[in-house]
């Protein structure tokens, strides 16, 4: 493939890095330090996203005719490029941009369009994304929540769960069974639900890390108007597999690993060891050079996938095994730490005598939830066995 950027991919860095320079003081402090503090800088993302707004930079990936610039691969590479060189990154503000947005722009009608898009541009409306159910999380298609037709209305019953961010969303996508005797994947509709809402109820869940960054949804004969259906009614399943496409294709990279097992080493090189220092000890180099190995495999491994898109061929296989290598790297290499750590991994996140404020032992916690989320690794597996390997149906 060719790394050269165009003069317009230049242009376009040149024209971010000017705007980030004049306006880097109203974006958050880095976001591990927010999600280590269990999300408590809502506010700050919140102002982050307008002000990238105001710029036209918080979606730049968009197409122009939505409000956005048209950026292509390269340009997008670029705009991460430079975020990350001021240790920013972009605002967590639900899924408008990431997901909703773009699944919106391909199944939404023209009233749809011109009510949601220009609201997710501009930070107004935060969405959420509703579809794992107590009973639902891999095998989807057999989720239980009702929406039964009432006039002009659905009427909603039922829970889900994990929604990330739903205590702070305005409005929720929502996956519901509209037909109940047809096979599960045929009777699935796709909502669009005012989280505000009469008889929706969010209740945030305490992870394990004292963050509480996802809550569970309660719907007790909520009535959604009929206009809010995306796609046709039971054909819901198809709007709801462009928005796990759209899941799935942003989780490439290498996950900033490399700057992760550049923490490890300075972490190794601060902490005493037999009268020298942890990063002396041969074992514990051999063991971060392991991990460091695995980080330019992953950084290579998101080129080849680059080098495809730039091809105009489909994502290949590479971002299941980006997805499943990237997210148990990160959680080996938070339990390596505690190893290194020894009886100061037992210290809380933010106590007194912890170690970096105890970030170890809160990463450690919080790693295991990327090899859930975004289909558990588990189903990578599968994927990987199936389509790559070419093994048979488990
Ligand atoms: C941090 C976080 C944020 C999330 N945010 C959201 C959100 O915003 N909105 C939303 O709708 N959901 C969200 N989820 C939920 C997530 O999508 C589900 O947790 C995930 O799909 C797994 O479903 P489950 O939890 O029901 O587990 P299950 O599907 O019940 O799986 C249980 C175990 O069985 C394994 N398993 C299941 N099926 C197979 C199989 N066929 N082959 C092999 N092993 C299998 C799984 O890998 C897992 O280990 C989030 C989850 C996390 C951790």
């Amino acid at each position: 493939m060719d790394f050269n950027y165009s003069a317009e991919d230049e242009a376009f860095r040149k024209e971010f890095r000017t705007w980030l320079e004049a306006n880097r003081q109203f974006a958050p402090r880095p976001r591990d330090v927010l999600a280590e503090e269990g999300g408590t800088g809502w506010d700050e993302q919140v102002r982050w996203a307008k002000k990238l707004s105001e710029g036209k930079w918080l979606a730049p990936h968009w197409p122009k005719e939505y409000g956005g610039r048209g950026a292509g691969i390269m340009q997008n590479i670029i705009y991460g490029e430079e975020l990350a060189r001021l240790g920013l990154a972009a605002p967590q503000t639900g899924m408008g941009i990431s997901l909703f947005g773009p699944t919106l722009m391909h199944w939404g009608n023209e009233e749809q369009k011109k009510r949601y898009i220009p609201k997710i541009l501009a930070a107004e409306e935060i969405w959420c994304q509703g579809y794992s159910e107590p009973g639902s999380g891999s095998d989807l298609a057999s989720l239980q929540t009702r929406a039964v037709e009432d006039g002009d209305y659905f009427v909603v019953n039922g829970q889900k769960v994990w929604t990330s961010g739903a205590q702070h969303a305005d409005m929720i996508f929502l996956l519901v069974r509209t037909d109940p005797v047809a096979p599960k994947h045929k009777g699935i509709s796709y909502l669009l639900v005012d989280m505000h809402s009469p008889g929706v109820t969010a209740r945030p869940l305490v992870q394990m890390t004292g963050a509480r960054s996802f809550s569970e949804v309660f719907f007790e004969d909520v009535r959604v108007p009929k206009k809010n259906l995306v796609g046709e009614k039971n054909q819901g399943w198809q709007v709801a597999m462009t928005t796990l496409m759209f899941e799935r294709s942003g989780g490439g990279g290498d996950r900033g690993a490399m700057g992760e097992v550049e923490e490890l080493v300075e972490l190794a090189k601060k902490l005493p060891r037999n009268g020298k220092t942890a990063w002396d000890d041969s074992g514990v180099r051999q063991k971060i050079s392991e991990f460091a190995c695995e980080a330019h495999a992953l950084r290579y491994t998101g080129y080849r996938q680059l080098t495809r898109l730039l091809k105009g061929l489909p994502p290949g296989p590479e971002g299941s095994m980006m997805k499943l290598c990237g997210t148990e790297l990160a959680l080996r290499m938070a339990v390596f730490a505690m190893e290194l750590l020894g009886p100061y991994s037992q210290m809380e996140y933010n106590a007194p005598l912890a170690i970096d404020r105890g970030k170890w032992s809160f990463r450690m916690l919080g790693a295991r939830g990327p090899t859930i989320f975004a289909g558990t690794n588990q189903i990578q597996h599968n994927i990987i066995g199936e389509r790559v390997l070419g093994l048979p149906k488990g």
